[in-house]
C-alpha cells in the first residue's frame, strides 16, 4: 500500500494544514523523506463530526453485525502482510519477531471482541419483573457515543490505531477518532487503510474511523474539547495523560477520560525467596527489566527487600546480569530525552545511590541508554514521592529496608500501580497473607513468584489500577472487560415490550445469559 503522510477522516485523505513531520529511524536516527501532515482545528472538527452521524447509525446495528466488521478488521489487517512488519520496525526498531508476536495479539483481541459480541452477554441484561409495588425495570449497557482513541508509542500495534482501545470502543459500537501517536505515523497510516477497507466492505458509516496525525499537543487538545466526543482512551505518560484527562475535566460537559500511565510496577522478595532461588529470580527479574528496551508500562521498576547479606549479593548479581546484558534500542528521541531527564533527576537525590548506568550512550548510532540499577532506602521512598516516578526504559531501583515492619510501612506509601508482585515460598504462606492484602490495595493485579511484564488478552485480565497508574481504577483496558469503558447501563421502566430492544424483551430471541428476577438464566421470561 502506497502512503499519503495525509490524515484519513471518514474515509477520505485530506492534508488541510502545512506544519508537517517526519518518520525517525530509531536504528539510524535517519528522518524519512515522507511528510506527515498535522490535522488542522478544521479536520478534527470534521472527523468528529462523521463520528458523530456515524453513531447515529451504529447505534442501531446488531451484535452480530458489529462482530462482522471486526472479523474484517481483522482480516484487513493480516492483509497488510510483511509491509506492515517492515514499516513498524523502521519506525520503532521493536524488530520483526517481537511485531510479528504483537500482530497476532491485535488480531486476536480483536477477534476475541467479535466472539464476544456474538455469544452476547456481555449487554449485561437485567430484568426485574413487575411485582406487588415494584414497576417493571429492564436493564442493558449501551454504547456511550464518538471515542477519542491516543495511541500509545511503545505497542505500535497492540495499543494503537486499531489496538486495545479502539478494539473495544468499536466493540461497544462507538466510533473511533484516533490520535496517531507521532512515533510511527507510516504505520499507523497502512492501520488507517486497513480499517477503512472493513468500513467499506462491511457498509458502515465512512465516519466510524477517522485517523488524525499529529506532532504536537493541539491535535489532541481540540479533539478532547470537541463537545461531540463521550469518552477517551490513552496509553501514555502521567504528564500527557493528566493533561487530557484535566482537558477533559475543563468541558463543559466532562467525559470519562480511560489514561493508561505510569507505573513502577513494585516487587517485593522476601529473604525465604532469596534462601531458596536467588539466581533464578535475579534472571528473571533482569530479563523483565530489560525486555523490550525497558519500555512497558509493567516494567518493574522498584523492587523492595530486607537488608541482609543474601539481599547484598542479590543486588550485586542483579547489577552484574544487567551491565552484562547488551543495551537496546530506544523507540524514539523522545523517549530517550524522556529516560534521561527521569534519571537525572533521580541522580540528585542524596539517598540515590547508582550501582550501574545512568546514563545515555550518546555516541552510538541508535537511540539507547545504559542498562541501569540504582539502590535506595526505605525512608527516602516513604519520604519523597519524587522517588516512585516511571523511569521508561531498562531501569530498576532496589529499596533496602531495615527490617519487615520497614517493609510494611514503605508498601503502605507506595502510589498506585498497575501491578504488584511478591516473590516468596510455599513455607511463607500463613505469614505473608498480610503483606499480599497491602500489596492488593496498590494495584490492579497482584504476581505471585512471577514478574509482571507480559500481559494475557483473557477476560479475567485487568490492566488498570488507582491513580497514578490510571485515572479510572474501575476499568481495564486490557481484556474483555475494557469494552464496558465505553458503554453505559439504561435502565427500562414499565416501557412496552414492543419498544425494548431484543435483548431486554421477554421472549429473549438472542437466547443470551440473562439475570432475571436475581437468577442467571438464558431462559425466556
Ligand atoms: P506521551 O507523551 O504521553 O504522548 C502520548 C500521546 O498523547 C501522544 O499522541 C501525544 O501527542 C499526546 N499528548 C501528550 N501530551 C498531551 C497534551 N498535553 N495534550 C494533548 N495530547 C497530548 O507518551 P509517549 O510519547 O508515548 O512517551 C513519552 C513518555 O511516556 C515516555 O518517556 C514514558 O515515560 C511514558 N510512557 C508510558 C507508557 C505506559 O504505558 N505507562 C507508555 C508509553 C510511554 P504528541 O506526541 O503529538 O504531542
Amino acid at each position: 500500500m502506497s502512503l499519503s503522510g495525509k490524515n484519513s477522516i471518514a474515509g477520505e485523505l485530506s492534508a488541510e494544514g502545512s506544519d508537517v513531520f517526519f518518520s525517525v529511524d530509531p536504528r539510524n536516527k535517519t528522518t524519512g523523506s515522507l511528510p506527515f501532515y498535522n490535522a488542522t482545528r478544521a479536520e478534527v472538527d470534521r472527523a468528529v463530526n462523521a463520528a458523530a452521524a456515524a453513531f447515529g447509525e451504529i447505534r442501531h446495528y446488531p451484535s452480530s453485525k458489529i462482530a462482522g466488521f471486526l472479523d474484517e478488521a481483522a482480516e484487513q489487517i493480516e492483509a497488510l502482510g510483511d509491509d506492515l512488519l517492515h514499516t513498524a520496525d523502521s519506525e520503532t526498531g521493536l524488530g520483526l519477531p517481537r511485531l510479528t508476536g504483537e500482530r497476532a495479539r491485535t488480531t486476536g483481541q480483536i477477534r476475541a471482541f467479535a466472539n464476544l459480541l456474538r455469544e452476547g452477554a456481555y449487554l449485561r441484561a437485567i430484568i426485574n419483573t413487575e411485582g406487588p409495588g415494584q414497576p417493571a425495570i429492564k436493564q442493558m449497557q449501551f454504547p456511550l457515543g464518538p471515542v477519542a482513541v491516543f495511541a500509545a508509542s511503545n505497542f505500535p500495534f497492540a495499543f494503537a490505531v486499531a489496538g486495545g482501545d479502539s478494539a473495544s470502543a468499536l466493540a461497544a459500537g462507538c466510533p473511533i477518532v484516533v490520535k496517531a501517536h507521532p512515533g510511527h505515523p507510516a504505520t499507523s497510516e497502512l492501520f488507517a487503510g486497513a480499517i477503512n477497507a472493513a468500513v467499506a466492505a462491511q457498509g458502515f458509516p465512512a465516519g466510524t474511523f477517522s485517523l488524525l496525525q499529529g506532532n504536537g499537543i493541539n491535535v489532541g487538545q481540540w479533539l478532547v474539547a470537541h463537545e461531540a466526543i463521550e469518552a477517551v482512551g490513552f496509553t501514555g505518560s502521567l504528564r500527557g495523560g493528566r493533561a487530557i484527562y484535566d482537558a477533559a475535566s475543563r468541558r463543559p460537559r466532562p467525559i470519562p477520560v480511560y489514561a493508561e500511565m505510569g507505573s513502577v510496577n513494585p516487587v517485593v522478595i522476601t529473604q525465604a525467596a532469596l534462601a531458596a532461588r536467588a539466581d533464578e529470580i535475579a534472571d528473571g527479574l533482569v530479563g523483565s527489566v530489560t525486555m523490550g528496551t525497558g519500555q512497558f508500562c509493567t516494567n518493574p521498576g522498584l523492587i523492595l527487600l530486607e537488608d541482609s547479606g543474601a539481599s547484598r549479593d542479590f543486588i550485586s548479581a542483579v547489577t552484574e546480569k544487567m551491565e552484562a546484558a547488551p543495551a537496546g534500542i530506544l523507540l524514539n528521541e523522545s523517549i530517550a530525552a524522556g529516560l534521561n531527564s527521569a534519571v537525572s533527576d533521580t541522580v540528585t537525590h542524596p539517598q540515590i545511590e547508582v550501582l550501574t548506568g545512568a546514563e545515555a550512550i550518546s555516541e552510538s548510532d541508535y537511540f539507547c541508554y545504559r542498562n541501569t540499577v540504582m539502590q535506595t532506602t526505605a525512608a527516602a521512598i516513604r519520604n519523597d514521592d519524587r522517588l516512585q516516578v516511571e523511569h521508561f526504559g531498562p531501569v530498576t531501583l532496589f529499596v533496602v529496608c531495615a527490617g519487615a515492619e520497614d517493609l510494611k510501612s514503605t508498601v503502605d506509601a507506595l502510589e498506585g500501580n498497575l501491578t504488584t508482585t511478591v516473590h516468596a515460598e510455599e513455607s511463607e504462606l500463613e505469614s505473608i497473607g498480610g503483606l499480599l492484602h497491602q500489596l492488593r490495595e496498590k494495584a490492579g493485579r497482584v504476581i505471585w513468584n512471577g514478574f509482571p511484564t507480559g500481559v494475557a488478552v483473557v477476560h479475567a485480565m485487568q490492566h488498570g489500577g488507582p491513580y497514578p497508574a490510571t485515572t479510572a481504577p474501575g476499568t481495564t483496558s486490557v481484556g474483555m472487560n475494557a469494552i464496558y469503558r465505553f458503554m453505559r447501563p439504561i435502565a427500562f421502566q414499565n416501557v412496552p415490550e414492543a419498544l425494548l430492544p431484543p435483548a431486554l424483551q421477554d421472549a429473549n430471541p438472542l437466547g443470551i445469559l440473562r439475570l432475571v428476577d436475581d437468577v442467571y438464566t438464558d431462559e425466556a421470561v
